[in-house]
């Protein structure tokens, strides 16, 4: 009843309401196409207090814990956590390999889980890291790693591991138990310089994604097979 009153009555200001906008700070997006003057910095500060020179509007860049970055870079701060570097600080500003780790572990995140319960037995379970972590091999060549395990109370059963190193930032390496059984750039790395529409974008980031799926889902299944003879 009073809804209808209210619809009915005239609007005393006649200005329809208007979307909050973010003021200009005189600064153009820096992501191509986006003529937003409304950018701010990225936060970012690497371990040697480089910054991030890349500036975004609200819209293209994230906030993050109080801050605003760019989307690599939040994308960073989200893999590594409040973990610091073995270094000390935040990883390089031009190192994409922590937040590419990041971003592939969270898009297999629900699939490897689901694969690592269905090899399962009783009093196994299934845990995971919550972060990207940094690791050395014995020449001190950092590589970023984010991991799955099956687990029971003796220890590690089998463990999946999304890997990228410092040196090949590009190159994403899955080792199922001991071995890589799959490695590839992502396509939204190699096209980076082509043009693509968004259709394209999408189908050749979903069969990445498919083949590293495919790809996992038989070294689990392999492992479980030979698991089965065994016994
Ligand atoms: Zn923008
Ligand atoms: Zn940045």
């Amino acid at each position: 009843m009073s809804q209808l009153f209210r619809r009915n009555r005239p609007r005393a200001s006649a200005e329809p309401p208007t979307p909050v906008v973010a003021a200009s700070t005189g600064v153009v997006c820096t992501l191509p196409g986006c003529s937003n003057d409304t950018a701010q910095p990225c936060a970012y500060r690497d371990g040697r207090g480089r910054a991030c020179g890349a500036a975004y509007c609200p819209e293209h860049g994230v906030s993050a814990g109080g801050k605003f970055y760019c989307r690599r870079h939040a994308g960073v701060v989200r893999a590594v956590g409040s973990e610091a570097t073995p270094s000390g600080g935040l990883p390089d500003i031009d190192n994409r390999a922590p937040s590419l780790v990041s971003w592939v572990a969270r898009d297999l995140d629900a699939n490897v889980r689901r694969l690592l319960s269905g090899a399962a037995r009783a009093g196994e379970s299934v845990i995971a890291d919550e972060t990207v972590h940094v690791a050395r091999d014995f020449n001190r060549k950092a590589r970023w790693e984010q991991s799955w395990w099956l687990v029971d109370h003796t220890g590690v059963i089998l463990k999946v591991t999304i890997q990228v190193l410092e040196e090949n930032d590009t190159l994403v390496r899955v080792h199922v138990g001991s071995g890589v059984i799959a490695d590839g750039v992502p396509p939204w790395i190699v096209r980076r310089t082509e043009e693509t529409d968004m259709a394209t974008d999408t189908a050749q980031r979903q069969r990445f994604y498919q083949w590293l799926d495919e790809s996992i889902f038989m070294a689990v299944d392999r492992f479980r097979t030979e698991r089965q003879r065994a016994s």
